[in-house]
């Protein structure tokens, strides 16, 4: 079981942190890569519990002393990216690690752990739902929903590097191809 990976994907909006959640109750040998960024906390997130919050300045400095296996500036001004000292922190509990990353960090990441990783794309039905389920999330400003949804369409077309595509139609049938997909890498 050690020194897998599980590397979840999507366009922001599609239900990633959704399925995620999910995968991480039923499957109890699974650890969520908490991420480092420099965007700030929104509603009730937690340094250390979401993310590991940064100010733009020390996130640049961690790039500079080579402490991340990945990162992306997901958008202009905001980084993520996931740190080496993550992988040995889960890895030394014996435990999956399991990552919600943008799709450039996913296909990163994939090519990385190559057999060692399963990837995952999410796929809402469409861009027009994606747009819906931001809104109806009730946590980004305008501005920063329509910048998440213009990006989405060109984060569609990553979906084939992926080991899998899941399209979240109906959440309770996306929910049971999940964990029948994770089981199997699993196994
Ligand atoms: P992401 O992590 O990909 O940005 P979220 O998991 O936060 O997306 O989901 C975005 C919003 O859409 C949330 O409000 C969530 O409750 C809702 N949502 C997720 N999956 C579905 C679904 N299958 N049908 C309807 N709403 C959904
Ligand atoms: P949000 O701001 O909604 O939490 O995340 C924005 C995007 O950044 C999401 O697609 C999320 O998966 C991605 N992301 C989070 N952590 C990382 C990371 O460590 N690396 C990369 N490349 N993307 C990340």
């Amino acid at each position: 079981m050690q020194n897998k990976v599980i590397i979840f994907s999507a366009p922001s909006g599609s239900g990633k942190s959704t399925i995620v959640n999910h995968i991480l109750e039923k499957f109890p040998q699974l650890e969520f890569s908490i991420s480092a960024t420099s965007r700030a906390p929104r509603g009730n997130e937690v340094n250390g519990r979401e993310y590991y919050f940064f100010t733009e300045e020390e996130f640049r400095k961690m790039i500079e002393e080579d402490r991340f296996v990945e990162y992306e500036e997901v958008y202009s001004g905001s980084f993520y990216g996931t740190l080496k000292s993550e992988l040995d922190r889960i890895w030394g509990k014996g435990h999956v690690i399991i990552f919600d990353v943008d799709v450039k960090g996913g296909v990163n990441l994939k090519r990385f752990f190559g057999d060692r990783a399963l990837s995952v794309f999410i796929q809402a039905p469409s861009v027009e739902c994606l747009r819906e389920r931001l809104l109806s999330r009730g946590t980004d400003t305008p501005e920063a929903i329509e910048k998440r949804v213009a990006k989405a369409a060109e984060e569609m077309t990553y979906a084939d590097r992926f080991d899998h595509v899941l399209v979240n139609d109906d959440l309770d049938t996306a929910y049971a191809e999940a964990e029948k997909t994770v089981a199997c890498f699993l196994s």
